[in-house]
């Protein structure tokens, strides 16, 4: 049997139960799986590199097989590098499809070897984005179940909230 890495890329800016999920499953059918942390600086984040591998570190402790780490540049370049074969995607709804439909083209193109799997997202995650949890805390709010706890006290303490 192929001993199979896959690679699971993104901002995570922050990692939210819905990247969580998408992460348990590809963990279950691949034999090792690395979170990987987008350093990208065109796009503005909320929390450094540092502060989004810690989070997604703990949260995604209890999978053995999964680990985080970052990257810059062009993903397929880390691929190659690295020796991953397989890109984790996830999908919410067709909103995610176009963008994720033409990126996994244009990387078959950059690199006819390395493979795009897409886990589709459960009904309860499909409205959660890193997106929407940042402005849910920004402006006060809070909504269980959005983000680990580890997320939850980072988002506190950096929009300011006591309790
Ligand atoms: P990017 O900035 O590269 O889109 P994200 O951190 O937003 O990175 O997301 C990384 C991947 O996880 C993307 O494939 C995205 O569609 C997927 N994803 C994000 N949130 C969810 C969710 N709630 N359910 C399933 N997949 C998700």
């Amino acid at each position: 049997m192929k001993h199979t890495r896959a690679l699971y890329p993104g901002s995570f800016d922050p990692i939210t139960n819905g990247h969580i999920y998408i992460a348990e499953r590809a963990a279950a059918v691949f034999d090792e799986l690395e979170v990987s942390v987008l350093i990208n600086p065109q796009k503005q984040s909320t929390f450094t590199t540092e502060e989004r591998c810690e989070m997604a570190k703990e949260a995604l402790a209890h999978l053995p097989n999964v680990t985080v780490n970052h990257f810059g540049g062009l993903l397929v370049d880390y691929m190659k590098q690295q020796k991953f074969r397989v890109i984790i995607r996830g999908l919410r709804a067709m909103s995610d499809f176009e963008y994720e439909f033409q990126t996994a083209l244009m990387n078959r193109q950059l690199s006819p070897d390395i493979e795009t799997f897409f886990i589709v997202t459960e009904a309860r995650y499909s409205y959660i984005s890193s997106n929407a949890v940042r402005d849910i805390y920004r402006f006060g709010a809070v909504v269980p179940g959005m983000v680990p706890p580890i997320v939850e006290r980072k988002l506190r303490e950096k929009f300011h909230r006591s309790e």
